[in-house]
């Protein structure tokens, strides 16, 4: 079971405290988007739960287990950043076998896993290609397709489609809507985006200053927030 939950998490960075005493329950297959100014604590908060960032205080659990003290590697979560972080000097096959690698999977089970996540993902044709020869969508979606071959059940996604153009992230923010629906996986996305927060999260939370403000789903967000900060932000023009 893949709840997550954040018990008065903190980080600081020097005597700088960015994230203050977050309180947050995750369910297990929800899809939770992050949002909230540049500087919030977002990807601070993302990276504590991938086990990128020492956790400051408080507690992070994934379903009853504590995790603040296990390594990144031991935890069943992929993460999914803005700039894609492929591998420049291998193919995209490799590139969503190599986790796999690393973890001594049988040959065939990675061919397997990493033709099914291609199909998903309309990236066949591209498999024997290098990053540098594809498009941003088709960089975002390796990217996705290298997190998915573990089948982690986890996903952690930071501001994922904002390198791309408008028409673009329409499309990939169906695909990923679509993707979360067929993983059966939890899903917490990071975004400054209103229409991906309102049109993809099971809930939202708004964040400013390391704080959170509010917690709920779009509707209820949109209809009755709680100051004129989450009014501002949920309203605000794109
Ligand atoms: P967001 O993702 O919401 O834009 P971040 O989580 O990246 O915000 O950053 C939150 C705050 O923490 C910012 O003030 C940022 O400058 C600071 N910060 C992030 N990483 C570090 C670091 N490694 N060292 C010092 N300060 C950092
Ligand atoms: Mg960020």
């Amino acid at each position: 079971m893949a709840s997550i939950s954040l018990n008065k998490l903190n980080k600081t960075f020097g005597a700088l405290k960015v994230v203050h005493d977050i309180d947050l329950d995750i369910a297990d297959k929800e899809f939770v988007v992050l949002v909230g100014p540049s500087g919030c604590g977002k990807s601070t908060t993302l990276r504590m739960i991938a086990g990128l960032e020492e956790i400051s205080g408080g507690e992070l659990r994934i379903g009853a287990d504590l995790m603040n003290d296990v390594p990144s590697k031991d935890r069943d979560i992929a993460m999914v950043f803005q700039n894609y972080a492929l591998y420049p000097h291998m193919t995209v096959y490799k590139n969503m076998a190599f986790g796999l690698e690393l973890r001594k999977a049988p040959r065939d089970l990675i061919e397997t896993k990493v033709q099914e996540a291609a199909k998903i993902l309309d990236i066949t044709h591209l498999l024997n290609r290098k990053p540098k020869a594809l498009s941003g969508g088709q960089r975002q979606r390796v990217a996705l397709g290298r997190a998915m071959v573990r089948n982690p059940e986890v996903f952690l996604l930071d501001e994922p489609l904002s390198n791309l153009d408008a028409k673009l992230r329409g499309t990939m923010r169906a695909e990923i809507s679509k993707l979360h629906k067929r993983l059966n996986a939890t899903f917490i996305y990071v975004t400054h985006d209103q229409v991906e927060a309102m049109t993809m999260a099971d809930r939202i939370v708004v964040m400013k200053d390391g704080h959170i403000q509010q917690v709920d789903t779009p509707q209820n967000l949109y209809d009755r927030p709680v100051n004129m900060f989450v009014a501002g932000f949920i309203g605000a023009p794109q």
